[in-house]
C-alpha cells in the first residue's frame, strides 16, 4: 500500500490539497494514518481550545417534515411514526432546564415543519432572547426562504445549520427525491452566511453511493465555503426507509475527516455527533480525542426523544436531560476534557 502520510503533512503545512490528493488520501489510508492525522488534530483542538469542550443543548421540536429524503427516519413517507409538535412554552421550559446545567447556546432543530412559519419561529426566538439574553440561538429547520432567514436572523437567532449533505450534485441527487434540489441548498448555505449567520455545514460519511472522489469534493466545498461549523457523522441506517438494508459508515472514516477538517481549518466548530455515539459506546470521546470540540447533548422532553429517529438504535433516547448532561460531563473528564460555560462561538 502506497503511503499517504506526505499529504497529511501537506495539508498540515499548506491547509489545502486538491482533488486528487483528497482522493488517494481517502482511498489509501490505513490505520497508522488515521491516529497520525488525529494526533495532529488533537494538537490543534487542544492549542486552539485548551481542554474545554463546549456543549449545545438539542432541542428537537418538531418531527413533522414535508420532506423525504431518502436516508432519514422522519420523512414524509414513513407512516410508521408518531408525529409530535412541541409548544413555545415547552420550548421554553427545555431551555429553563437547559440554562440550569450550564447550556449557553440552544439548537432548535425539526423537520421542515410549515405550520411553523416565520413569525411562529421568530416568536420563539425572541422569547428565548429576551429571557436568555447571554445564550447563543442556533436554528436547524431546513431550507427557507432568503426572507425568512432575515427574519430569524432579526430576531436574534446567532447561527444556522445546513448541512450541504454530499457536495457532489449526482451524488445528492440519490439521497434525495426529484423534488428537492443541491442548487437550492447551496443558495440557501450562500444567503445564511451573507446575512451574518455563523454557519454549519457537513455531511454523512458512508451514505449510501458515497464514493472517495464525493468526500474530496466535500472537502473542497468546505475549503472554500469556510463554514465556522462542520457536522459529520456516520449514515446509519433506518428501517422504514429506502435505505433500509445498506451498509452503515465507518467509524474510523469519520474519525479520518473529523482529524483532516480540524488540519485544514484550526478554529472551526466540530462536534462530536450523536451519530459518532451510535456507532460505538465511545463513539464521541473518540471524536474529541481525534480532534472535535463540541457535543450536542439531547434537551428534548424525554417523551418526545424516541420519536425523532433520524436513523435506528439513536442514543440517549431514554435519559433525562439532567442525566445527559451529568453523562458528558463523566465522559470528557474520562479523557481529560471539561466541559466550558460558555456560548462558544466561532473565533476566527
Ligand atoms: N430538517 C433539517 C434537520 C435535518 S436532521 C435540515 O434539513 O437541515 C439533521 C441531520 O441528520 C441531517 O442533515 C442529516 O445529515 C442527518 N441524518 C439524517 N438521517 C440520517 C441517517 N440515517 N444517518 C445519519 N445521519 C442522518
Amino acid at each position: 500500500m502506497k503511503n499517504v502520510r506526505y499529504l497529511i503533512d501537506r495539508l498540515n503545512a499548506e491547509k489545502r490539497l486538491d482533488k486528487a490528493e483528497w482522493t488517494e488520501l481517502f482511498s489509501s489510508f490505513d490505520e497508522g494514518d488515521r491516529e497520525y492525522a488525529a494526533e495532529i488534530a488533537r494538537d490543534i483542538s487542544l492549542s486552539v481550545f485548551g481542554n474545554k469542550i463546549y456543549i449545545r443543548g438539542l432541542i428537537e421540536f418538531s418531527n413533522h417534515c414535508k420532506n423525504d429524503c431518502l436516508y432519514c427516519g422522519i420523512r414524509r413517507s414513513n407512516q410508521n411514526i408518531t408525529r409530535y409538535r412541541l409548544t413555545e412554552s415547552e420550548i421554553l421550559k427545555c431551555c429553563d432546564e437547559g440554562y440550569s446545567y450550564g447550556f449557553r447556546t440552544f439548537v432548535l432543530q425539526s423537520g421542515e415543519d410549515m405550520f411553523f412559519t416565520a413569525d411562529r419561529i421568530c416568536g420563539i426566538v425572541s422569547s428565548i432572547k429576551e429571557r436568555y439574553p447571554d445564550c447563543a440561538i442556533t436554528l436547524s429547520l431546513g431550507e427557507k426562504s432568503c426572507d425568512e432567514y432575515k427574519a430569524y436572523f432579526d430576531a436574534g437567532a446567532d447561527r444556522y445549520l445546513l448541512r450541504h449533505e454530499t457536495a457532489d450534485k449526482s451524488h445528492y441527487e440519490k439521497l434525495h427525491p426529484d423534488d428537492m434540489s443541491f442548487d437550492n441548498r447551496m443558495d440557501c448555505l450562500r444567503m445564511l452566511k451573507e446575512i451574518g449567520y455563523q454557519v454549519g455545514v457537513g455531511m454523512m460519511i458512508g451514505s449510501p453511493f458515497q464514493t472517495a472522489e464525493d468526500i474530496a469534493e466535500d472537502m473542497l466545498f468546505i475549503s472554500g465555503f469556510k463554514p465556522h461549523m462542520v457536522g459529520i457523522g456516520p449514515f446509519l441506517p433506518h428501517s422504514d426507509t429506502p435505505f433500509h438494508s445498506y451498509e452503515k459508515g465507518s467509524l474510523e472514516l469519520t474519525l479520518f475527516c473529523l482529524s483532516l477538517i480540524r488540519i485544514m481549518h484550526q478554529k472551526v466548530l466540530l462536534p462530536a455527533t450523536t451519530a459518532l455515539g451510535t456507532i460505538h459506546p465511545r463513539g464521541r470521546e473518540k471524536g474529541v480525542l481525534a480532534g472535535a470540540n463540541v457535543i450536542m447533548p439531547n434537551l428534548s422532553p424525554t417523551s418526545v426523544r424516541k420519536k425523532y429517529q433520524l436513523y435506528d438504535n439513536k442514543i440517549c433516547t431514554g435519559d433525562e436531560s439532567a442525566q445527559c448532561r451529568g453523562c458528558i460531563e463523566r465522559r470528557m473528564q474520562s479523557i481529560g476534557y471539561e466541559v466550558a460555560v460558555s456560548r462558544g462561538d466561532y473565533n476566527g
